[in-house]
């Protein structure tokens, strides 16, 4: 007799997944369904998503992204929302092309409306093009940093374009813990208090949201995996995660030592968000170019700051210190 495998706690199939945090054997099917049944939770605990709303998914073309919509897309309309997926063309060769491929026929097999927009349609060049200029100009940003910086903005105009309520973006578990870390090195509580994941409305209109938020990293893969979900396996040839990637060898190093602790700090990292949000002034400023919605005071926001800072250099413009236009937070690609 060679080794029995263990039967899945709920239907006594073949567990095919050993969750480690709970202790539970689960089956391919029975995986699937925790992992939606928990998203579903998520959505509703914090008012993500409410009954009518037009959600834009951001769609990147990896495995959390598409899981996302895949996971949206069986609810959606017990719910009464619509799904359209977003897909922004960074213009980088080779490496966007196949992921706009996966994107747009995953979508369509999932019968869900697929839209596209480029940085060269809304910023006038792609980031291939913004990099040459940045190196030409002699500015200090990562590709990260300012993909990032063009992404966000990219988003919201796309989705405001699709006539959407809500932007749900694939953010993961591990992706919160890392960005809590990275705000706590740089001493940004402000960046904290926007962590809670109760979305706020925009002055657009629009809110935002991350439905994957206490969902595990290698539990989004898998689940992408035993589901079929094609996802463009090969990296960003601009990436350069530095520090975040740091992060997420301790903390994975930590998760294997203690089952369970990236949960509980997630926990913690909900409530010490909330008591700030609740008790933080939030300042918001209008772009005085794009009139967007921004946390700057110098009145540009950081999308067209950088423009203005890629057309003309740096030397003249200075970059306010609250730390909105320089770093890459939140500019994982998903
Ligand atoms: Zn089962
Ligand atoms: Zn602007």
């Amino acid at each position: 007799m060679g080794m029995s495998v263990k039967p899945c706690i709920y239907c006594s199939a073949e567990s095919v997944y050993y969750r480690h945090y709970s202790g539970e054997y689960l089956c391919s099917r029975c995986f699937t369904r925790s992992v939606q049944r928990k998203v579903a939770r998520t959505i509703s605990k914090y008012s993500m998503i409410k009954h009518g709303d037009r959600v834009a998914v951001a769609v990147s073309g990896g495995k959390d992204s598409l899981s996302l919509l895949h996971i949206l897309s069986k609810s959606a309309r017990r719910h009464g929302n619509e799904l359209v997926a977003v897909t922004i063309d960074e213009g980088i060769t080779g490496y966007r092309d196949e992921s706009l491929k996966i994107a747009r026929e995953f979508a369509s097999m999932l019968d869900v409306e697929h839209a596209i927009l480029s940085y060269r349609e809304l910023f006038g060049s792609t980031l291939e093009e913004a990099l040459k200029a940045r190196d030409e100009k002699a500015i200090s940003m990562s590709a990260c940093s300012i993909c990032g910086t063009f992404r966000r903005k990219a988003i919201d105009s796309i989705a405001k374009a699709v006539g959407a309520d809500v932007i749900a973006t694939a953010h993961n578990l591990d992706d919160m813990l890392q960005t809590f870390i990275i705000n706590i090195s740089a001493g940004d509580v402000e960046r904290i208090a926007w962590m809670y994941p109760e979305p706020v409305e925009y002055a657009n209109g629009l809110r935002k949201v991350k439905p994957l938020l206490e969902v595990y990293e290698h539990e989004v893969a898998f689940y992408a995996l035993i589901n079929d979900i094609p996802f463009q396996s090969e990296q960003c040839p601009y990436m350069n995660e530095g520090i975040r990637s740091s992060i997420r060898e301790f903390l994975n190093a930590l998760e294997q030592k203690h089952p369970g602790i990236k949960y509980n700090m997630l926990r913690t990292i909900l409530k010490v968000s909330k008591v700030l949000r609740d008790n933080l002034e939030f300042k918001r400023y209008r772009c005085s170019v794009c009139s967007r919605e921004c946390s700057t005071a110098s009145g540009i926001c950081s999308s067209c700051m950088l423009t203005m800072m890629l057309a003309n250099g740096s030397s003249s413009i200075s970059i306010s210190s609250n730390g909105s236009n320089n770093n890459n937070n939140n500019s994982k690609i998903n």
